[in-house]
């Protein structure tokens, strides 16, 4: 049966989503999250499974738990979560369970939605769409409440942050947090859930997808609905007392460079919604930036398997968003070398072993020693390395 969505807001709504907004863990399957709805939100007390399968829906569907012929019957505290998980973005199966004014909120096991680093095929910079909900259903940004969009992946450039500034290719981007309803700083923002997965994308490299929305003050503002404009790296991240005298973070953010430069809306433009571009000549842009995208899944594979500790040295580096490692390619990516992006031709560095690996003041032998340091590589058991990757890498020294 599909139940539909709240269309009001408010009430226990407001109470859920407003905790949803300060968990990040929502959309892996580590433990429950519970929100205590306050001492008079009595009434069903029980557990149901839904189905919430696209924002753009009229409603989720229950799995179990709760066999109601009338969907106006349902219980309205379990509405009101299903909806929140909608309006956050999240998709998939959630056990909801609510007893005696406390809601438990726990993602059902089963593959993650996938999150979309970098270009999204068939969105161009320049794209308009009417609403958020046209752009999460694009892929651009997901979610239609957050301005940072799932493991920071895009950004929304709108009200909200009297701190932010737009100079079209350089960006001061005011992180999430610590407001009140009426976008007012009350409290200090945290290094957490958005803030926290920008860092990361900062220390890892990542772009982010930037639009701009109509009640920002820019001249690259859309007048009406939304508009994409690119790709931007973060170059740089702190934190700082913001005109309200609370801290906040800002994130510096580059125009990835060989992009069309950055759309200027027309007088009186109004969006529409884009037709799909298709890719059938991606250009050069297209190409490195999708490289970009796989490399970024073969680098996380590879620094979760040695749990971000260097195959060479053995260090293990914290940084404040978290542990802190590089993807090295043992046969270089890109002309001439044309190495691939795959498991068995990288390795998880530190990054001083990962410059010494790159000029060559460190090598492998066919038996993965370093001669250089009378060590071994450490490999894991599952992890197959390419011998003819470390050959190519070793002989290119020996023939320079
Ligand atoms: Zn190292």
């Amino acid at each position: 049966m599909i139940i539909p969505f709240n269309i009001e807001s408010g009430g226990f709504r407001e109470t859920i989503l407003s905790a949803l907004k300060e968990h990040e863990s929502l959309a892996s399957n580590s433990g429950p999250i519970s929100i205590d709805l306050g001492a008079e939100a009595s009434g069903y007390s029980g557990k149901v499974r839904v189905a919430i399968q696209s924002a753009a829906d009229e409603g989720f569907s229950v799995v179990s738990g709760w066999s109601g012929k009338d969907p106006t019957r349902f219980p309205a505290r379990i509405r009101a979560a299903a909806t929140s998980i909608k309006d956050i973005g999240h998709e998939g199966e959630y056990f909801i369970h609510h007893d005696d004014g406390v809601i438990k909120i726990q993602k059902v096991s089963g593959k993650p939605n996938p999150v979309i680093f970098g270009e999204v095929p068939g969105v161009k910079s320049g794209d308009t769409f009417p609403d958020r909900q046209a752009m999460h259903d694009a892929n651009v940004h997901r979610g239609i409440v957050q301005g940072i969009a799932a493991e920071g992946s895009a950004i929304v450039l709108n009200e909200g942050y009297v701190d932010d500034e737009d100079n079209g290719d350089i960006i001061i981007y005011t992180g999430q947090g610590g407001q009140d309803s009426k976008n007012v700083q009350v409290a200090d923002q945290e290094l957490r859930a958005g803030n926290k997965f920008l860092a990361r994308n900062y220390a890892e490299g990542i772009p982010v997808r930037v639009s701009r929305g109509p009640k920002l003050k820019s001249p690259y503002a859309p007048k009406k609905g939304y508009q994409y404009g690119g790709l931007y790296r973060i170059d740089h991240y702190w934190s700082d007392i913001g005109v309200h005298g609370f801290a906040i973070y800002r994130y510096r953010l580059i125009r990835i460079a060989s992009q069309e430069s950055v759309p200027v809306p027309a007088a009186g433009d109004s969006p529409a919604r884009p037709l799909p571009q298709g890719n059938q000549t991606p250009d050069r842009v297209t190409t490195t930036t999708q490289r970009v995208v796989r490399s970024t899944r073969i680098g996380k594979a590879i620094k979760k398997l040695y749990d971000y500790t260097c195959q060479v040295c053995g260090t293990r580096l914290e940084i404040h968003s978290g542990a802190y490692a590089e993807c090295c390619h043992i046969k270089p990516l890109g002309k001439p070398h044309n190495g691939p992006d795959v498991m068995e031709n990288v390795l998880c560095l530190c990054p001083n072993c990962h410059v010494l690996f790159d000029h060559h003041v460190i090598t492998l032998e066919d038996d993965l020693s370093i001669p250089q340091r009378g060590t071994k590589l450490n490999v894991a058991a599952t992890h197959k390395l390419d011998l003819g990757h470390i050959r190519y890498h070793r002989d290119r020294v020996q023939a320079s």
